[in-house]
């Protein structure tokens, strides 16, 4: 799946809501998370993020790697 990492933090410009075909993605907190079950791996919300924070898991940044299993441990504790 697609995963969310820190540039969406404070910023929940939610463009990437608008453009998810499966609305796998969520509002939490202080940022937005991806349903990692239900993302279908589309890549449709990466380009429409002002601010670059969603990407391919294999291709998140090193230094926001943690976010990969935030995005999971996210929905695991619903
Ligand atoms: Fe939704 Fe597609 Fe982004 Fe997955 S990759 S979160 S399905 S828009």
């Amino acid at each position: 799946p697609y995963t969310i990492a820190e540039p969406c933090v404070d910023v929940l410009d939610k463009a990437c809501i608008e453009e998810c075909p499966v609305d796998c993605i969520y509002e939490g907190g202080r940022m937005l998370y991806i349903q990692p079950d239900e993302c279908v791996d589309c890549g449709a919300c990466e380009p429409v993020c002002p601010v670059e924070a969603i990407f391919y898991e294999d291709d998140v940044p090193e230094q926001w790697s943690a976010y990969v299993s935030a995005n999971v441990d996210f929905f695991d504790e619903l």
